[in-house]
């Protein structure tokens, strides 16, 4: 078992990082488990970010992130690439648990473990993940001027991300597996009303193409089975996400979807000493400024916190 530490921070994506770079700032040299597969969390799998303040030529969300993850290092945050597999946050004293079965301790800990959008699961769906497809309007939508783009998806973000995207395609084609839309009707009826979005009903996408570029979809009419294609250079997924609490169900509060509760404005979980930022809590936003931005947060809570002990 190790020393009692300050603060623990699980996740390093922008809101852990942050984190870490706040805590290890105010000396309480915090520990920061980064996860074994994803360090450095979602902009791992993008290519170009341009919307993080700061970089006025934008920057490669890889980049992005080391520079991060190289800035909380310089003032002394201890980085670890490997999961949390158990927690126990209840006492004064909380233990979080390697894959190594190692115990680590901590009077705080902050979770920034950030969410999943949920895939297509198709073979190239990845390789084509910044080069075509994408998860995000605000993010992308801009790189897409005047192409033609398929959403997919049935309920409010599915309406959002197309009703957004129309400023900037040629034409927006919303893939839905069935012949009804899940979203309320106001949002439904704002993409009913855009003249650049059109519908294709009880389908779902069967392959994608394209080398190195996404070029088009083969879709397959869930009724008839019968396939088409759809000439598309731009593909949002938009049937939603999944926090990554699995860890946390019957420790912390979580709402009906699966996501931290916190007290906000603070980012105060449901048990004190234990804190909360980034996706993980956040049904909202999901940008990397808005992790970023709570993960400080989190880390004054958490040195308020810590000061109030002493
Ligand atoms: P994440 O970035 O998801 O990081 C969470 C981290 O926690 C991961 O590293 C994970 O491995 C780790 N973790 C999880 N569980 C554990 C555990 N048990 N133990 C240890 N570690 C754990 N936003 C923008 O602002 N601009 C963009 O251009 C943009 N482009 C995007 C492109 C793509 C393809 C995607 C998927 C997202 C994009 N986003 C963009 C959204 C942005 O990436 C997220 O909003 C942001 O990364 C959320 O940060 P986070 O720190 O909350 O979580």
């Amino acid at each position: 078992m190790s020393d009692v530490r300050n603060v623990i921070i699980i996740g390093s994506g922008p809101a852990g990082y942050t984190a870490a770079l706040y805590t290890a700032r105010a000396s309480l040299n915090p520990l920061v488990f980064e996860g074994s597969v994803t360090a450095g969390g979602a902009l791992m799998n993008t290519t170009e970010v341009e919307n993080f303040p700061g970089f006025r030529d934008g920057i490669i969300g890889p980049d992005l992130m080391d520079n991060m993850r190289a800035q909380a290092e310089r003032f002394g945050a201890e980085l670890i690439p490997d999961d949390v597999v158990a927690v126990d946050l209840s006492g004064d004293i909380k233990s979080v648990t390697d894959s190594a079965g190692v115990v680590h301790r901590a009077k705080a800990v902050i979770v920034a473990t950030g969410s999943q959008h949920r895939k297509l699961n198709l073979p190239n769906e990845d390789q084509l993940s910044g080069r075509g497809v994408s998860w995000c309007a605000t993010c992308d939508g801009f790189f897409f001027r005047e192409h033609d783009i398929a959403v997919i998806g049935g309920g409010d973000t599915a309406m959002e991300e197309a009703t957004f995207l129309s400023r900037f395609a040629k034409s927006v084609k919303i893939v839905h597996r069935r012949d009804s839309l899940r979203a309320s009707k106001a949002m439904q009826a704002r993409a009913f009303a855009d003249p650049k979005i059109s519908f294709v009903w009880d389908s779902e996408v069967a392959e994608l193409h394209g080398d190195g570029k996404l070029s088009s979809l083969t879709l397959r009419n869930t009724k008839t089975g019968e396939t088409s294609e759809l000439p598309v250079t731009g593909l949002f997924i938009a049937i939603g996400h999944d926090p990554r609490t699995e860890l946390f169900k019957g420790v912390l509060d979580l709402d009906a979807e699966g996501y931290l509760t916190v007290q906000a404005p603070s980012t105060r979980t449901s048990l004190p000493g234990v804190f909360a930022a980034g996706d993980v809590v956040d049904h909202t936003y999901r940008q990397a400024i808005t992790a970023a931005g709570t993960g400080c947060s989190a880390a004054l809570d958490a040195e308020r916190y810590l000061a109030s002990l002493a």
